[in-house]
Order: structure tokens, then sequence, then C-alpha cells
């Protein structure tokens, strides 16, 4: 290809001089070539240190994203259990919505209370059984009075669970021993499948109300 000459388009040197903004402080300045943004060597230092703050902004960015994930990779377990309990508590709210409490006649109903309406209670309770804690035979819909005045109201727990899950699902519930031993990916599955059922049980629900 050929390339038109670059010649200076400019008229005589007597004519005003070429004037450009300061890239840096905006004022005016003589630009004696396409290559001169700044007035001064104080704005062209500024110029560049700005850049350079630029460049630092962006690999600070990114290593706060590493640390985040390598922060995560070092939290202790608890961190992944109290996320695997809200969210299957959570579902479980969801699920016992407008049913009776696992222990009295109250309907368990979602006001928007801050701290919520009513719990999800275990029936063997997480002081004497934690192998327990997340496991979903033992976790129900319960009103705040039955859980906490009412210390979980165990017999009257157990008298409607067996009326509504039976009998033997009681007994195997009651004799169930096993220790658990969760593990942080454990208890990822548990978060993971109690949000998508969430979603699940949302969806149902909308469209029962559609209907
Ligand atoms: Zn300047
Ligand atoms: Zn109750």
């Amino acid at each position: 290809m050929k390339r038109t000459p670059l010649r200076a388009t400019r008229p005589a040197k007597t004519s005003a001089p070429i004037m450009g903004k300061c890239r840096h402080c905006k004022a005016p300045f003589e630009r004696k070539s396409a290559r001169h943004i700044a007035c001064s060597p104080a704005c062209i230092i500024a110029l560049t240190e700005k850049s350079a703050a630029k460049k630092l902004a962006a690999e600070a960015k990114r290593d706060r994203i590493a640390t985040k994930q390598k922060l995560i990779e070092i939290k202790p377990l608890k961190w992944f259990k109290a996320k695997a309990k809200k969210a299957l508590h959570l579902f479980v709210r969801t699920r016992d919505e407008g049913k009776p409490c696992a222990s009295c006649d109250t309907i368990l109903r979602n006001t928007g209370k801050p701290g919520g309406d009513y719990d999800a209670g275990h029936f063997r309770s997480v002081g004497s059984a934690k192998h327990l804690e997340m496991d979903l035979r033992n976790i129900w819909g319960q009103c705040k009075h039955c859980n906490h005045q009412l210390s979980g109201n165990s017999q009257e727990y157990e008298r409607r669970l067996r009326i509504s899950q039976g009998d033997a699902f009681v007994d195997e519930l009651l004799s169930d021993n096993e220790t658990r031993r969760y593990r942080r990916e454990d208890y990822l599955v548990i978060e993971a499948w109690a949000k998508k059922e969430m979603k699940e049980l949302k969806s149902g629900k909308n469209k029962n109300n559609q209907a």
C-alpha cells in the first residue's frame, strides 16, 4: 500500500501556534507534536502517576478476588455448617408454612417478623442428638412458644409426629444413634440442596397462588 507521505499541514511559522489542552491540568498550551499531551514536566509526571495508580488499582482488585477465594478455602468448618443450617432451616420453614406447629395447634404463618415468626424445631434436640441436627426427618416447623418457652415440647412433638409420619418413622428416628461426621463438602451439598428445594417450593407456591 502506498502511503500518503506525512506532511505538516501547518501553515508558515508566522501564524498562531497550535494550541492544545493539557490532559492533566486542562490548561491550554502550545503543542509541539501529536505526542505532546501535557503542558509541563510536572503535569507529565502527574499523568504518569495516574496511569500507574490505575494499573495498581486493577492489580489490587485481582488480588482481592484471589484473597477472597483463599479466605473461603481457609474458613473453619463451622462457617460451612452455619451456612448449611441457615439454608436448611429456611427450607423447613417455607415447606411448613400454613401448617400447624409440630407440637401444638398454632398455624405457622409468615408475617415477616424480624427473627422469623416461627422456627425450624428439632424433635430430638441438638443438645442431646447432635448427629440429627441436619437430618430432615428430625426438623419441622415449630412455633416459638413450643420451641423456646416449652423447650421443644417434645412429648407433644412425638405424639403428633407419630400421627403424621407413623410409629415406624418415629421409632427409627428415636433409635438412630449413628454418629455422622460432616466435612465441609457435605455442608456445601446440604446448602446447595436446600437452596434448590427452596426455589422449587417457591415456584410451586407461586403457581398455586395463580391457580
Ligand atoms: Zn498541565
Ligand atoms: Zn407450638
